[in-house]
């Protein structure tokens, strides 16, 4: 399928939007203003790239496929805000990102993602210390996802990081129909506030994220089971557990960020 005269691909999440009233739905949803820097992640054809350069004072694009780098490169060049660049956003460094072109100062994120590695580019933007909002298109899903609820299914390690660094919000849903190609499944625009400092106060941001992954890694099985991945002394994890007072039958799936943040607390502790 060829759209505006471009090879669609599928595999890279390439679903377009066109339409200046859900563009323009975006943008005043993202409350950006002169002064912001942005940075968009997958500019496709270009539409929402412009609507961007509109309102800020610099916008900067990552493409991976070079078709649509080069085709929206012959429709922005009057914008002199805004820097195309073709390159695979997975591969970048944000840090110098932010220090090339924003002079190392904060930054928003607006994006339409590929829908393929949405999560991977969120954990990624909440490690940059630069970021500090974050809007972007995503599956319903995966919006569901990182606004969940403990013991829920969809409550899980996105859920966590996201929730520790950021307050997250889903502004509205869009259907596929919005999209072209339309893409399988309904999407959501979420925003992430980043906070001025983590959520719950961790000794050991490392440790904290590791006890995330192995009680969710394992997610059916009860915590003292579940934690068994850590490497740690069966005792260890019993006395944090009790340290904790968090029942030896619970699973990770049921436990809030708090009590993470806790567990984690009473391990280094222990460990130390
Ligand atoms: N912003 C455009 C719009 O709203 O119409 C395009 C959005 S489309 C959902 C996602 C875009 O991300 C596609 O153009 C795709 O080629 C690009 N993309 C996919 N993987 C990428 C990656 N790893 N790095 C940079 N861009 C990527």
């Amino acid at each position: 399928m060829k759209v505006k005269g471009v090879n669609v691909k599928k595999k890279l999440g390439q679903n377009f939007i066109f339409d200046k009233n859900i563009l323009t739905k975006i943008v005043t949803a993202s409350e950006i203003t002169p002064e912001d820097f942005v940075l968009e992640i997958g500019t496709g054809l270009g539409t929402l790239t412009e609507e961007l350069a509109k309102r800020v004072k610099k916008v900067v694009s990552f493409e991976i496929d070079k078709e649509l780098y080069e085709k929206a490169k012959e429709k922005l060049y009057l914008w002199d805000n805004v820097f195309l660049v073709n390159d695979d956003i997975m591969k970048v460094d944000l840090n110098e990102i932010a220090n090339k072109y924003f002079g190392s100062k904060p930054f928003k994120v607006v994006a339409n993602l590929p829908y393929y590695i949405t999560s991977l580019i969120i954990m990624m933007l909440l490690e940059c210390k630069f970021v500090k909002e974050i809007t972007v298109l995503v599956q319903k899903e995966v919006a569901e996802r990182i606004c969940a609820t403990p013991g829920t299914k969809d409550y899980g390690i996105l859920t966590i990081f996201t929730n520790f660094k950021a307050k997250p919000k889903i502004l509205f849903n869009l259907p596929p129909t919005v999209f072209i190609p339309p893409p399988k499944v309904d999407s959501s625009l979420v925003k992430l506030q980043i906070l001025d400092k983590p959520s719950v106060e961790v000794k050991d941001e490392m440790l904290f994220s590791n006890v995330v992954k192995a009680a969710f890694g394992q997610r059916r099985k009860v915590l003292p089971n579940a934690l068994k991945t850590l490497g740690f002394p069966r005792e260890i994890i019993d006395k944090a557990l009790a340290m904790s007072k968090i029942s030896f039958q619970r699973r990770g799936e049921t436990l809030s960020i708090e009590e993470f943040a806790l567990l984690s607390n009473v391990i280094y502790d222990l460990i130390n």
